[in-house]
């Protein structure tokens, strides 16, 4: 049963309500919501529930009417995050696990490691305990294996993951695993269940090969009832009549336990499918069907894998399926999983309040778009700062009043923000590390109660408005009103009492505000993202930004007034392997019909971008390099 606790209750009183609950055979697990305490009671059934709602402190005791409890979203109804190491997976992200089948050998997994994390993996996985049909095939190397997997993880910076065949091996394996992996065969092993269950560490429980979406949810309940709250459901395909594939994906599962659970869902599309040319497809339908991440097969030499090679990406194949899931998460209004950064040094970070180490400063009121962009970029690592204008953006970093900021450069259907470019020129001290972009939903956000069909003056920012015309032309009638920015139009109505009005804004503004949404998705085009630049201090940025893995360099230059000079510039970045992403020009201020190149390019390797630099400094004139970035967040 779900125990709701009245609001400000005091620790005394809950005590109380827990021994009594005890006392009776229940297990309670207390659950932190933003809004309400709960008591979530799992034992004994058939207690008449009023005997609960009598007691004092008790506000509200409902029934949990499915036979999964803990994993139930009656129980829980925000979504559960999982961290494994510093990898979180669930909530708007997309976590990628990645490795072989089979740890075969130290050389291998080293191999595996190093591409899956150059990729962008986040966690390494790797059988060391082979469940085989055989008994003659393949067993697994066995706690050296995990050894090796444990060195693999450390150097590449991945927590890592490893199939639990045996409770006997829990002990053992617990000092080398950050995540148990239960196997699909294993899902319903009780025993198995209940040893790794009490472990407490993560456990990504595979979907049985002929099991129903309910006996999974009950296996993911084992667990949590003896111990852990951190499951991640994983499916990989299931037995059905079908032979051309190893097993049937049931994609449809995704969005069924996503409503019936708190819990994240994986796919695995490698055992689901068997087939290398399957994967990456079926891979992009579990992210676009709401799975919280993948895990995937990948192998150096999988001709030569000792087991799976057939289901087994290259690790290029890999790589491409990563780049498509980058490009495709924006749309869903998700983010790829990123290894966070090791913090700043202590002694930077000791000083965190009074020095802004915690800020990051974006422009606008809460609720903005370039919020949302911060928050995904920084989770909920940094506290976001709301600034007036963009210069006070650069103010704030350029001060060391934040750590850290964050400007909007482009827009898919408005084109490049000068503005800002011109700031980066105009604020040396500051440095281009990070790269996000987020998909622009425009809603029509009014007062709680208001109709569309009471809706006469729209406010927002005149971008909004524009792109929002097709919508707002099926509105008769409607006067529209220009407004500083969307966010601070949706306070503006907030703020005002006129029945009348409503505002064009992202739908965090709606709640930051308190208002409502009347609906959502009004732009006329879909296909509209902003790209935004992370800023920081020139003397932070070698901490941010591991050059030798920079995927791209910002820069800008002038050139001599004389034939083939831009030419000359761009012929030194085709000769250095340098591929231009981008050109802008913006005029010189001061000097009239002289202009700076901006130009974002990718970097093949740190030998080809440097000597690119050192060479161009030499044949044009301000040359700097405002930033490099890793790859898009
Ligand atoms: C595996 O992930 O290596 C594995 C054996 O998968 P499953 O249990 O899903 O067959
Ligand atoms: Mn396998």
């Amino acid at each position: 049963m779900i125990i709701v606790l009245e609001q400000k209750i005091s620790e005394e009183k809950k005590a109380h309500i827990r021994e009594f609950l005890e006392k009776r055979g229940y297990r309670v697990r207390e659950i932190v919501g933003e809004v309400e305490t709960i008591f979530g009671a799992v034992g004994t059934p058939g207690m008449d529930l009023r005997e609960v709602e009598l007691l004092d402190g008790v506000s509200k005791v409902v029934p949990i009417t499915r036979p999964y409890k803990l994993a139930s979203r009656e129980l829980k109804r925000e979504d559960t995050v999982v961290s494994v190491g510093p990898v979180k997976i669930g909530g708007n992200r997309v976590a990628v696990i990645a490795g072989p089948c089979g740890i075969e050998s130290r050389q291998q997994i080293f191999d595996v490691a190093e591409a899956v994390s150059r990729a962008g993996a986040v966690i390494l996985r790797g059988g060391a305990f082979k469940p085989r049909t055989s008994p003659y095939a393949f067993q697994g190397l066995g706690e050296e294996g995990l050894r090796y997997m444990k060195e693999a993880g450390e150097a590449f910076g991945l927590p890592i993951t490893s199939e639990i065949t045996s409770p006997a091996y829990v002990d053992m394996m617990r000092e080398y695993v950050d995540a148990f992996q239960i196997g699909a065969r294993n899902m319903q092993n009780f025993e198995l269940l209940k040893a790794v269950g009490a472990a407490g560490l993560p456990v990504i429980l595979k979907r049985g090969l002929a099991a129903t979406i309910e006996e999974w949810l009950m296996a993911a309940e084992y667990l949590m009832a003896h111990g852990t709250d951190h499951v991640v459901l994983c499916e990989r395909g299931i037995r059905t009549f079908e032979r051309y594939t190893r097993n049937t994906l049931d994609l449809s599962a995704i969005p069924v336990v996503k409503k019936l659970s708190h819990l994240p869902v994986i796919v695995d599309p490698s055992h689901a499918t068997g087939l290398r040319a399957k994967v990456p497809p079926m891979g992009l339908a579990a992210v676009a069907a709401g799975a919280d991440g993948l895990m995937v097969e990948v192998h150096t030499d999988p001709d030569n894998a000792l087991s799976d090679g057939p289901q087994s990406l290259f690790p290029e194949q890999f790589e491409k399926l990563m780049r498509d899931i980058q490009a495709l998460t924006p749309v869903l209004g998700k983010s790829i999983e990123h290894i966070p950064r090791k913090k700043e040094p202590v002694e930077l970070h000791s000083s965190a309040k009074t020095s802004g180490m915690d800020r990051a400063a974006f422009q606008g009121v809460h609720g903005a778009y370039s919020e949302e962009a911060l928050k995904r970029y920084f989770r909920e690592e940094y506290e976001p700062a709301a600034c007036r204008s963009f210069r006070d953006v650069f103010e704030e970093v350029a001060s060391g009043a934040s750590h850290f900021g964050i400007i909007p450069v482009e827009n898919s259907l408005a084109g490049v923000i000068n503005e800002n470019l011109d700031l980066l020129l105009r604020y040396p001290a500051c440095r281009v590390v990070g790269e996000t972009e987020i998909r622009i939903i425009h809603s029509l956000i009014a007062k709680p109660g208001t109709q569309i069909s009471d809706v006469k003056k729209v406010y927002s920012h005149p971008q909004g408005l524009a792109q929002c015309e097709e919508f707002l032309d099926s509105l008769p009638g409607v006067q529209r009103i220009p407004f500083f920015d969307t966010a601070g139009a949706v306070a503006h109505v907030a703020e005002i009492t006129d029945p009348q009005a409503a505002a064009i804004a992202g739908s965090a503004a709606a709640d930051y505000y308190g208002l409502e949404v009347l609906k959502e998705g009004i732009e006329t085009n879909p296909r509209n993202y902003t790209r935004f630049y992370v800023i920081t201090r020139e003397e932070h940025a070698d901490s941010v930004v591991d050059i030798s893995k920079a995927a791209r360099v910002i820069m800008v230059f002038s050139t001599p007034d004389e034939p083939g000079a831009l030419f000359k510039c761009l012929k030194i970045l085709a000769e250095n392997g340098m591929n231009m992403k981008k050109l802008e020009s913006r005029p010189i201020h001061g000097k009239p019909w002289e202009y700076m190149f901006f130009i974002e390019s990718e970097i093949p390797d740190v030998k080809s971008c440097s000597t690119a630099c050192e060479q161009l400094r030499e044949v044009s004139v301000d040359f700097r390099v405002l930033g490099m970035v890793e790859g898009v967040r």
